[in-house]
């Protein structure tokens, strides 16, 4: 069987950075992806420089013709285990069942958002509802702007929408009425309405939110909807391959992208940085040049360990 030089599980912007970069390095590169990128409900990309507004798979799309020039193939197959072999070969199964040996691993497989169950959400989710106000705050400046979030997290978000994008926030808690006194006084200050009355559903048309239903029937009009939910890990390999992991649920990995397990990369969103595909793929790159580094350093190695031999047999 082929040994490759580096495995890429996940083909979003952090895994097809790194591909496109160990491809013009001259590695032999397999990228897995099951094209479950995080941003898929997107109607379009933002912060990106020369790619603005494109639909998220519209971007993946432009990638291909390049990462075909340089030799990289991207395969539509889930990885659902991975370990090392006693020669310190990574093994990857893919879905199925077929093994594929590498001397790295870049594990890029994203994280996937916990959406609130509300009825009404997921047809308006990536159109007219959000959760990050710099993906999307600017296409609701100065319009009527619900924050929803049964947590703590939800106050700082309402008030950089109130101090960034609009003057016209109102945070929904969905029943929660604990809110801390010094965050109350911060959001009343900063002029936030606040409903703890819980939240029925979202009502709107071709993906544009009108109301925010409550439980009474009451129906607050609104123009979109920033939400803080949290989210999980996509895929748990490299939890599994015992990578540390951060209090939030992220992969720590040093400026490298180097995990604890030597060979092992994470880049992207799986990581610990900041939810951006600019950052996802400036990861992916760090994450190759380094794997490059790593892979002429143990050629290097064998190649003196084999001189050393060839001379040690000559001269006996
Ligand atoms: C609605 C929405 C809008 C957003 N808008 C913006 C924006 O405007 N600008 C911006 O900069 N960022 C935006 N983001 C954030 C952006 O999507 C992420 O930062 C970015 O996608 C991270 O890239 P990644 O490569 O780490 O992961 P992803 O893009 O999520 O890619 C991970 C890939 O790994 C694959 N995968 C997972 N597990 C496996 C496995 N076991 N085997 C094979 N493949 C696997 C998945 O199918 C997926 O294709 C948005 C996010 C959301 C949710």
């Amino acid at each position: 069987m082929a040994i490759l030089d580096c495995l890429i599980i996940g083909g979003g912007p952090a895994g097809l950075n790194a591909a496109v970069v160990l491809g013009r390095c001259r590695r032999s590169v397999l990228v897995f992806d099951t094209r479950k990128y995080r941003n898929r409900w997107s109607h379009g990309m933002h912060n990106y420089l020369t790619r603005d507004h494109i639909p998220p798979a519209e971007f993946l799309e432009l990638c291909q013709p390049e990462l075909e020039k340089y030799g990289v193939q991207v395969v539509n197959r889930m990885i659902v285990r991975a370990s090392r072999n006693e020669e310190g070969l990574f093994e990857a199964y893919d879905d199925t069942g077929e093994c594929h040996l590498s001397r790295k691993l870049l594990v890029a497989t994203g994280l996937s958002d916990n959406l609130p169950k509300l009825p009404g959400f997921e047809e308006l989710y990536g159109k007219s509802v959000h959760h990050c106000p710099y993906c999307d705050g600017w296409e609701w400046r100065d319009k009527r702007i619900a924050v929803y979030a049964k947590t703590k997290d939800g106050s700082e978000l309402c008030l950089a929408l109130k101090n960034t994008w609009t003057d016209d926030v109102t945070y929904f808690t969905d029943g929660n009425r604990r809110i801390k006194a010094s965050t109350l006084e911060y959001l009343e200050a900063s002029g936030i309405r606040i409903i703890t009355e819980p939240v029925k559903g979202l009502e709107g048309t071709d993906g544009l939110l009108q109301d925010v239903r409550l439980r009474s029937g009451e129906l607050v009009p609104m123009d979109a909807l920033f939400f803080v939910n949290g989210f999980t890990q996509q895929c748990n390999l490299a939890e599994a391959f015992g990578c540390a992991v951060g209090r939030k649920g992220a992969v720590i990995t040093n400026r490298s992208q180097q995990t604890n397990i030597t060979g092992l990369y994470v880049a992207g969103d799986a990581s610990r940085d900041m939810h951006f595909v600019v950052v996802a793929a400036a990861e992916g790159a760090k994450a190759a040049v380094n794997i490059n580094k790593e892979l002429i350093k143990e050629a290097a190695e064998r190649k003196r360990t084999q001189l050393k031999e060839d001379k040690g047999e000559m001269a006996a």
